[in-house]
C-alpha cells in the first residue's frame, strides 16, 4: 500500500508500462550512467570541459564537418542554426510538416524575426524543383530567401528518409542561389542505419546539421550542431545569448560519447520492431491509412469502432502507451527501452483486438 502511494511504487508501476509515445522516454542504461559517473569535467563556457570537447570532436569527425557545438536540446540547435543563417525579415523554406515550423513554439519568428515559406512535400520530403520555384526574386517587395531547412527522418511524415540524390539536388540549387542549407537531423542516425548512407556525404551536402542525442540514441538530454569553424564560432555566441552555455556539461556529454559507441547499430532492432507491430496493425479493420514504416515510427489512421482516444485509453489499460497525434491518427515510436518481449506482448494485445 505504502509503496503505491509514495514514490517508489508509482515509479515501478510506470516502469512496467510499454511506452511507445516517443523515443524521448528512454532512461539512461547502466553503462551510460557509469560513463557519466566517470566523466572528466571542466567549465565548458570557458571551453575547458574535456568530455564536451571530445564529444564535439567525435561528432564533427563522424560527419566530416570542421566543428561542432554541444547544445541542451534539438530545438536549441535548430534555432541557433536558423539564427546564424538568417537576418530579421528573411525567409526560410521548409516543409509544412517541419519540426522547426510546427513544433518549436514559433521560435523562428521569436528568435530570429524571420518568416517561413512552407512547401507541401511527400510526407514532409521536399524536392529541388519545389525549392527552386519557392526562391524569392531579387525585388524590394519580397523577403530575402536565405535558408532551406530539411528534416531527416521526417517525424510527422512517419519517420521516412530522403534519397541521397534528392538531397544533393537541393544542395546544388542552394549553392546556385547562395542559400544556406540546414538539416534537422533529430533522427539522422535512424536514417543512416535504415539507408546505409554515408554520414560524410551529409557533411558535404549541408552547411549545418543538428543531431539529437535524446531520441533513439538514448541519452537523457542533448543535441550536437555541426558546421564550419566559422559557423560554429558564431553559433557558440548565439548559444550563450539563448542561455544555453553550460558549465560541467561533460557529465551529460559522456552519455553522447557512450551512445556513439554503443547505440547506433542497435537502431536496426527498433526498425524491425516497428515493422513487426505494423504487420499486426495492418490486418485490423479499424486501422485506415498507414504511413509506410521506414524507421522507428508508426503513424496510422484509426476509424470505425475506435477513435484514436478510445484506442489510446484501451491500450493504456493493457499497459501499453501510445499517443494520438491528430483527431484521426495514432503514433507509436520504437526505442531502446522497448524489448523484444514487450514487442511480442504488444503484438498479442493488438492481434486480439
Ligand atoms: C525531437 C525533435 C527535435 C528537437 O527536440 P528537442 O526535444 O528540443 O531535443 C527537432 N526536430 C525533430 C524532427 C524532432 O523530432
Amino acid at each position: 500500500m505504502y509503496s503505491l502511494i509514495f514514490g517508489y511504487g508509482i515509479c515501478k508501476l510506470s516502469n512496467n508500462m510499454i511506452d511507445f509515445r516517443s523515443d524521448t522516454f528512454t532512461r539512461p542504461s547502466h553503462g551510460m550512467l557509469q560513463a557519466m559517473n566517470s566523466a572528466e569535467v571542466g567549465d565548458d563556457v570557458f571551453g575547458e570541459d574535456p568530455t564536451v570537447n571530445k564529444l564535439e570532436a567525435i561528432m564533427a569527425d563522424y560527419f566530416g564537418k570542421e566543428s561542432a557545438l554541444y547544445c541542451p536540446s534539438g530545438t536549441m540547435s535548430n534555432q541557433i542554426a536558423i539564427n546564424v543563417h538568417t537576418r530579421p525579415g528573411d525567409e526560410v523554406i521548409c516543409s509544412n510538416l517541419a519540426h522547426v515550423y510546427v513544433s518549436e513554439g514559433g521560435g523562428i519568428a521569436f528568435n530570429s524575426g524571420a518568416q517561413v515559406q512552407t512547401l507541401v512535400g511527400d510526407r514532409g520530403l521536399i524536392t529541388a524543383a519545389q525549392v527552386q520555384a519557392a526562391i524569392q526574386p531579387d525585388d524590394v517587395h519580397k523577403p530575402h530567401t536565405s535558408l532551406v531547412s530539411l528534416e531527416n527522418t521526417s517525424n510527422f511524415g512517419g519517420g521516412c528518409c530522403y534519397n541521397m540524390q534528392d538531397i544533393l539536388d537541393i544542395s546544388a540549387v542552394c549553392d546556385q542561389h547562395n542559400l544556406a542549407l540546414h538539416l534537422d537531423g533529430a533522427r539522422l542516425f535512424n536514417a543512416l542505419v535504415a539507408t546505409g548512407q554515408d554520414p560524410k556525404v551529409y557533411g558535404q551536402a549541408f552547411d549545418s546539421i543538428s543531431v539529437c542525442l535524446n531520441k533513439g540514441m538514448g541519452c537523457p538530454m542533448g543535441s550536437v550542431l555541426l558546421g564550419s569553424r566559422e559557423f560554429i564560432k558564431a553559433a557558440r555566441r548565439v548559444r550563450k545569448k539563448l542561455g544555453g552555455g553550460m558549465r560541467q556539461a561533460g557529465y551529460m556529454a559522456a552519455t553522447g560519447i557512450y551512445a556513439m559507441e554503443n547505440n547506433i547499430g542497435r537502431l536496426t532492432e527498433d526498425h524491425l520492431h516497428a515493422k513487426q507491430i505494423a504487420a499486426v496493425l495492418r490486418e485490423k479493420s479499424f486501422i485506415g491509412e498507414f504511413l509506410p514504416v521506414e524507421t522507428n515510427i508508426i503513424i496510422f489512421e484509426v476509424k470505425g469502432r475506435f477513435t484514436p482516444k478510445d484506442l489510446t485509453a484501451y491500450l493504456k489499460d493493457e499497459g501499453i502507451l501510445v499517443i494520438p497525434i491528430s483527431p484521426t491518427q495514432v503514433r507509436m515510436v520504437l526505442h531502446l527501452d522497448v524489448t523484444p518481449e514487450m514487442v511480442e506482448r504488444t503484438c498479442k494485445v493488438l492481434a486480439a483486438l
